[in-house]
């Protein structure tokens, strides 16, 4: 904008310039065209005539040369001629003392003229030659031509001038072109930084709240908070602390939903979830999943010994007993049922499940949590049973359990409680409890 009021103020110079020059260019033709008519023609005087006649002539142009005059001092005294140029002016000076001296001539003349017509002689021709071979006429013809000649040069000032004005125009467009290419660009990327802090937050924002799964403090950097204007940047704050406060909740209450209220151990929901899970992930790795099945003996007796209070308590004690044992971030356990608890152990062969269910039992019996009317021993026992199997496709996880199951059965009716019966992989207990034979061949360890 800058550039284009600068070249508007230059190019209104030269063309103020340039008009002041054309004006004078216009006068000075006026000036030479009045010239011409007002130098005396000589050849009329070299014509034979009358005193009368000669006498007419001469009048006329000493007329002619003081009309000339007139213009003349009138363009010296304007402003505009007197200010132009320096050469100019006093070319115009020297022609009118030239027209001054002519007509002076002219009328000394014209009174040499009456005096013969007085006399009524004829007018001596030397009288004629005198006036004609006066230098002020071929001096004013010659003035004539430099005029005609600075008229010329005026011009083509005028029109360099012109070109000046023209190219000034055509700069101070450009400028204003360039500027505004320059305020359109300095516009276009002010929106869009704007456009970035506040778009690009509340897109981020809106993803979280289409995917509220993922970890939203992560998803979101804290530059993106920082950067965003304020209002959105509380927004954001405010919609973090709320998923926050969600996912602990969500958590909560998967925790709760998951876990046995008496115990503090997995529940049910808890146990077929993982089992589910380890059951896939043995499908992937090929590690063999091992599972515990191990019964309270006689709990019916102990609570109608103790109380459910104390039968509540003697739970809780046993389910540390086994989470003590089942130390491994992968082992799962879990009450099952009222006195039953699983211990799901992934990557465990039956060798290492096996002895783990002898180490509970070896430390319930440390422990000898007495069980005044347990016909086993004098203290809380109880009976596991043992399955291991490397998951395949075309096997069902429940066919574990079962086995598992299938073999704590066997410890139970068959073999005598407080003991670890093992199912063996390659024998099909169910087949064998059908037919009602010795279904496996329990290692009987306890
Ligand atoms: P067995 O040796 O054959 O397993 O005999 P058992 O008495 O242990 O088994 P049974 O299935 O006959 O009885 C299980 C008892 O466990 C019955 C029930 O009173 C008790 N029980 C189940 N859940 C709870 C519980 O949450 N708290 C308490 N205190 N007792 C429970
Ligand atoms: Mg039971
Ligand atoms: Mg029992």
């Amino acid at each position: 904008m800058g550039g284009w009021a600068l070249s508007s103020w230059s190019s209104h110079r030269v063309s103020v310039q340039a008009r002041r020059v054309a004006f004078q260019s216009d006068s000075l033709t006026h000036l030479s065209f009045k010239l011409l008519q007002a130098v005396p023609h000589t050849g009329q005087y070299l014509l034979p005539g009358t005193p009368t006649q000669l006498l007419h002539q001469l009048d006329s142009d000493v007329e002619g040369l003081r009309g000339f005059g007139t213009t003349l001092d009138e363009q010296l005294a304007s402003l505009t001629l007197a200010s132009g140029d320096p050469a100019l002016h006093r070319e115009l000076e020297a022609i009118r003392l030239l027209t001054v001296q002519v007509q002076r001539n002219l009328e000394r003349t014209a009174v040499e003229v009456r005096a013969a017509q007085a006399r009524q002689q004829p007018v001596p021709i030397a009288v004629l030659e005198s006036m004609l071979s006066d230098p002020a006429i071929t001096a004013i013809r010659r003035h004539g031509e430099v005029l005609a000649t600075l008229q010329r040069k005026l011009d083509d000032q005028r029109d360099t001038l012109k070109r000046e004005e023209d190219q000034a125009l055509r700069t101070g467009f450009a400028f204003w072109l360039t500027g505004l290419a320059l305020g359109w660009l300095v516009g276009l990327l002010f929106a869009w930084r704007t456009a970035d802090r506040i778009l690009h937050p509340l897109l981020q924002l809106e993803k979280l709240m289409q995917a509220p799964g993922e970890d939203v403090n992560l998803a979101i950097q804290s530059s993106t908070i920082n950067h965003a204007p304020s209002e959105i940047g509380s927004l954001i704050r405010s919609f973090l602390k709320l998923v926050a406060e969600g996912q602990e909740l969500t958590a909560q209450l998967k925790s709760l939903a998951s876990t046995d209220g008496l115990t503090a151990v997995g529940n049910r929901r808890r146990f077929d979830e993982g089992f589910s899970e380890e059951w896939s992930r043995g499908l992937r790795s090929g590690q063999p999943l091992s599972l515990l099945i191990l019964d309270v003996d006689h709990f019916k007796l102990y609570n109608d010994l103790y109380g459910h209070v104390q039968g509540d308590a003697c739970l809780k004690t046993v389910a540390d007993v086994i989470r003590r044992q089942a130390r491994r971030s992968s082992d799962l356990v879990c009450r099952i049922g009222g006195e039953e608890f699983a211990v799901l152990l992934p990557d465990t062969a039956l060798p290492e499940a096996t002895q783990m269910a002898h180490d509970i039992l070896a430390a319930l019996d440390a422990l000898a949590l007495v069980h005044g009317s347990s016909p086993v021993v004098g203290w809380i026992t109880a009976s596991i049973g043992v399955a291991c199997a490397i998951p395949q496709h075309d096997d069902s996880p429940s066919l574990l359990m079962e086995r598992a199951d299938q073999a704590l059965y066997i410890r139970k009716d068959r073999q005598g409680r407080h003991g670890v019966t093992v199912a063996e992989p390659d024998v099909d207990l169910a087949t064998e409890l059908e037919v009602e034979a010795a279904p496996i061949s329990p290692v009987t360890l306890g």
